[in-house]
């Protein structure tokens, strides 16, 4: 099987999937609003009036060394001038391995397990399953705290926000959007670390913790997460071993969505998985570091996912028997391999599948709806995740009776007749049974 059928192309820049753009030419991830794009693209035409400068320069030199035989012999030891370099890059070496243990996403919690469990006896009202017996989960997204670059943005965000409420009514998780930097060092990306640390402390009554980006949508409304399977587990995440362990790369797991147990041991990765998250220096110094480590990886600053990376496989005895690495269904789903199968999947499958049959979670990775620049076109990203979206919440309207129009129209029709006798009609009422066929 080809990677895109392996799902590999899950990539956070364009380099993965179909139509990808070359992974040198991804953007630096939520970077400043100077994106990677137009960075690259000066610097490109930069570099090439250096280049035309430089050769002329050899030309000359050449032209007058065969005519007046000047004797120019090239160093075959680095210059100062790389010597200064590597000066500077030890001395940020050294300033930076100073500066990223000083950062804690707080005070040092221990005992958390017992401390859970005490609470959870003294608070019978506050169980961490929900009625049917099922663990409890909280559902966490986030976006950023002000108004997104292009109107369009908001617009995509309240969509997404609505279809993820729409999936945990339907399956009885609980569901936070955050629009607040709880910690100004861990802006962006890095906010969901000291967001889900706050969240598991001040609900011991959570058993899971699932973190879900804002660029993700469920596609699969029907499809419930296999939580039996992951008893032993502290952190299900979706992604690919060999990818990991054999490839170092960057995209062999993704961080768009990913569930922790409440436990000391999830507070302890936490606390492992931030200190290159401080913008600023340390970011951009640590940028270096896992660019160096990780294939495939651009440079710029480092982000949440690369330095989960890097932290398990450095650090692989001590937390790899805890973390369940998932791709049996798309915990995550690349949108680019998925989107335009949406019809083919209708016609041939049904909800409840989660793989890529029927893919559980649509991730938008490097489109950047809420921002100004993204790996790929806007409107083919807009496009997309209006297909996504009404895939999605067809598979809603017709609890109700009604459909999308087409997976590009916004406009409904209705699919079945009304009746006087609603409450006689049991089978509209059993929302899981219907939501699982198609007929
Ligand atoms: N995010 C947030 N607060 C911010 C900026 C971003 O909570 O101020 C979240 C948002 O949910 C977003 C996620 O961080 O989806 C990760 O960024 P993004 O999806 O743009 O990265 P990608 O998946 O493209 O790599
Ligand atoms: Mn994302």
């Amino acid at each position: 099987m080809g990677q895109e059928g392996m799902g590999y192309s899950s990539g956070k820049a364009g380099g993965g999937g179909g139509g990808a753009l070359p992974m040198t030419a991804a953007r630096a991830r939520g970077a400043s609003p100077l994106s990677t794009h137009h960075r690259s693209r000066k610097i490109s035409r930069t570099f090439n009036n250096v280049k035309i400068t430089v050769l002329c320069g050899l030309v000359t030199i050449l032209v007058l060394r065969g005519t007046i035989g000047l004797n120019l012999s090239l160093p075959s030891q680095p210059s100062d001038a790389s010597n200064a370099t590597a000066l500077n890059s030890s001395e940020a070496a050294a300033a930076y391995a100073a500066a990223v243990g000083n950062y804690a996403l707080g005070p040092n919690v221990s005992g958390w397990d017992e401390q859970r469990r005490r609470w959870l006896a003294q608070n019978k009202g506050f169980p961490a399953t929900v009625p049917g017996g099922k663990p409890r989960i909280l559902l966490v997204t986030g976006s950023q705290p002000g108004p997104c670059d292009n109107p369009l943005g908001d617009h995509y965000l309240l969509k997404s926000t609505k279809n993820k409420i729409d999936y945990c009514r339907f399956h009885d998780i609980e569901i936070v959007h955050n629009l607040a930097h709880l910690d100004n060092e861990l802006a962006g990306y890095w906010a969901k670390l000291p967001l889900l640390r706050r969240l598991m402390l001040s609900h011991p009554e959570v058993e899971w913790i699932w973190w879900m980006d804002s660029d993700a949508l469920f596609t699969d409304m029907a499809f419930e997460l296999p939580l039996s399977r992951y008893d032993n587990h502290n952190l299900i995440i979706h992604g690919y071993q060999d990818l990991l362990f054999e490839k170092h790369s960057w995209i062999a797991l993704n961080t768009g969505s990913f569930l922790f147990r409440n436990c000391q041991w999830s507070l302890d990765l936490l606390a492992a998985w931030a200190p290159m998250g401080p913008k600023g220096f340390i970011r951009e110094e640590a940028g270096k570091i896992l660019t160096a480590y990780l294939k495939g990886r651009p440079a710029f600053e480092a982000d949440d996912q690369s330095a989960l990376i890097h932290l398990l496989l450095s650090q692989k005895e001590k937390w790899m028997d805890k973390v369940y690495i998932e791709n049996s269904y798309y915990l995550h789903g690349f949108w680019a391999g998925l989107v335009d199968k949406y019809e083919e999947m209708m016609e041939n499958h049904h909800p409840g599948l989660g793989d890529e049959r029927w893919p559980f979670v649509t991730h938008f990775v490097g489109c950047k709806p809420c921002g100004s620049y993204g790996d790929y076109p806007v409107d083919r990203c807009l496009k997309s995740m209006e297909r996504a979206f009404n895939f999605a919440d067809n598979q809603v309207l017709r609890l109700y009776g009604f459909a999308h129009k087409g997976l590009e129209s916004p406009k409904i029709k209705r699919i079945r007749s009304q009746t006087t006798k609603p409450i006689n009609d049991k089978e509209n009422l059993d929302v899981k049974a219907k939501m699982s066929t198609t007929s």
